[in-house]
């Protein structure tokens, strides 16, 4: 079995979910089973919906504006407007309204996971019940009952053990070839829902393969495979047509938001292979992630923007050793930053950081006590794989390196724009 895995680009009109019918079609043989994602912006959409009625803002309109928009599409799809899917849909929506409107979960986190969920049930709902229209037959899967995690809402863990108990029992492929489901979030007891983190989507689907021994996980993008950097900040990129496990674990672990970080591991683990597909030319080749070995190995670039560098010292002049460390860590993880690259000289560390301003006001406020703190926002970290001169050269033009770290394979820099 396959499987496929429709990320929100691919599924955003109802020409991208005919599309999807089209792929579908295509690969009649296999048994699948599908993940996808919320429409379009739906999360987004529901991040703010979410936000307006915690601070006890009217969301009404920007509901509604959702709504329609699921309701539109569904039209553009179904023939009959009498179709069940519509009164689905505006049972969801009421559902949605009535949580919202309660707000009797004083967890921030916890009520974020039941809101933001709805996204990819409305979508699975809506892709299901068309496949099935078109023929297609498929079953509708509901993962918040199958794929067990633990209650870190927003970045729940996975409870691999309950979770493959229930998903090889619904995935049997007894009654059908296809099952559709939802990427992205889970649950933690029964009727409460949790999410494995943005674009978690991904994770769902290498989470099934693993699990359903499958053979392969087809992931749909609207770009033409893995590329060597992101199209946004540079010209020119290349399609890399084979990837090591190695290599795509690294390149995310870095940034290269093409594939999200947690989904390489349980594939390597079981040597399935993963591949990159565009769902605009799905006969084009693609990227193949697996146990491969390239031999031409592409420099590839990942940008960090918005990035703060902290300098931190002991106020004594004393070295920085392995007791202050500890200190400056425990801090560091107190506020919940996230290093992205860290170096330290005789009496100084440096940490790269994103730039969450509270978080970064607090945490100054803790190092204070101990340390002098200085720092430098509106910076860039660069990471290239598989450096030479020829593309530090490329990136560093017209910028100031004020960090910079090199093994074998990586470099990174952390730049300032000389304008
Ligand atoms: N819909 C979720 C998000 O936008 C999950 C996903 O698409 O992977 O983060």
């Amino acid at each position: 079995m396959l499987v496929f895995k429709f990320g929100g680009a691919s599924v955003k009109s109802s020409g991208g979910i005919l599309n999807l019918a089209h792929i579908v079609e295509s690969y009649s043989k296999e048994n699948l089973a599908i993940v996808i994602s919320a429409f379009g912006k739906t999360t987004n959409g529901l991040e703010n919906i979410l936000d307006l009625a915690w601070k006890n803002l009217s969301y009404d309109e920007a509901l509604k504006s959702l709504k329609d928009y699921h309701l539109g599409i569904a039209l553009e799809l179904f023939q009959k407007s009498k179709d069940p899917i519509f009164v689905e849909i505006t049972r969801e929506f009421d559902c949605l309204n009535k949580i919202l409107a309660k707000k009797n979960i004083k967890n921030y986190d916890k009520l974020y996971d039941q809101v933001i969920s709805f996204g990819e049930i409305l979508s699975t709902k809506i892709v299901s019940a068309f496949l099935n229209e078109r023929g297609i037959k498929n079953l509708w899967v509901d993962i918040r009952q199958n794929l067990k995690t633990d209650d870190t809402f927003r970045e729940a863990i996975v409870d691999w053990d309950t979770s493959n108990d229930f998903i090889n029992k619904t995935f049997s492929f007894n009654n059908t070839g296809i099952y559709i489901t939802q990427g992205f979030i889970g649950f933690s007891e029964p009727g409460v829902t949790t999410t494995l983190g943005r674009e978690g989507s991904d994770f769902t689907a290498s989470i099934l393969a693993y699990i359903l021994n499958a053979s392969k996980v087809v992931i749909w993008k609207d770009v033409p495979g893995v590329l060597n950097a992101d199209p946004k900040y540079f010209d020119n990129t290349v399609r890399i047509g084979q990837m090591s496990y190695l290599d795509a674990i690294e390149l995310t672990y870095y940034g290269a938001s093409v594939i999200h970080p947690k989904t390489i591991k349980p594939l390597q683990n079981k040597n399935i292979n993963l591949h990159v597909k565009s769902f605009i030319y799905p006969n084009d080749p693609g990227t193949i992630i697996g146990d491969v070995i390239c031999d031409f190995l592409v420099p590839s670039f990942i940008f960090k923007m918005d990035q703060v560098l902290m300098s931190i010292s002991p106020k004594d002049f004393s070295f920085i050793a392995e007791n202050n460390l500890k200190d400056i860590f425990t801090i560091i993880s107190k506020n919940g930053a996230k290093i992205n690259l860290m170096q330290n000289s005789a009496i100084s560390f440096q940490v790269c950081i994103n730039n969450k301003p509270e978080r970064i006001a607090s945490m100054i406020n803790n190092l204070e006590k101990e340390f002098v703190v200085s720092y430098e926002t509106g910076l860039e970290l660069i990471t290239i794989r598989y450096y030479d001169t020829q593309t530090i050269n490329r990136v560093t033009l017209n910028k100031e390196i004020l960090l910079e770290q090199k093994s074998k394979h990586n470099i990174q820099l952390v730049v300032k724009d000389l304008g």
